[in-house]
């Protein structure tokens, strides 16, 4: 799987394709904030990524969730040792 886009809400480089093409959403979900481009930006796109993004960073670390358990070690690992 190659990630070489960025996520509009989360800013990570997390998708596959563009999330807009066109002003048109792609349909993916990003697999680290969940949003879907073209669903949950439904009505109005710039205040759907501004409101989903508020409540991403509300819910703390939610990345974690999303993550392999290898990913997660690493993740961990990263954490102790600061
Ligand atoms: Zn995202």
């Amino acid at each position: 799987m190659k990630l070489l886009f960025q996520c509009p809400v989360c800013l990570n480089y997390s998708l596959e394709e563009p999330a807009y093409l066109n002003g048109v959403g792609s349909d993916e979900i990003c697999y680290i904030c969940g949003f879907q481009f073209g669903l949950d930006d439904y009505p109005d796109k710039d205040e759907g990524i501004v409101l989903w993004r508020t409540n991403w960073e509300k819910m703390g670390s939610p990345t974690v969730r999303y993550l392999s358990s290898e990913e997660k070690t690493r993740y961990y690992k990263v954490q102790q040792a600061q």
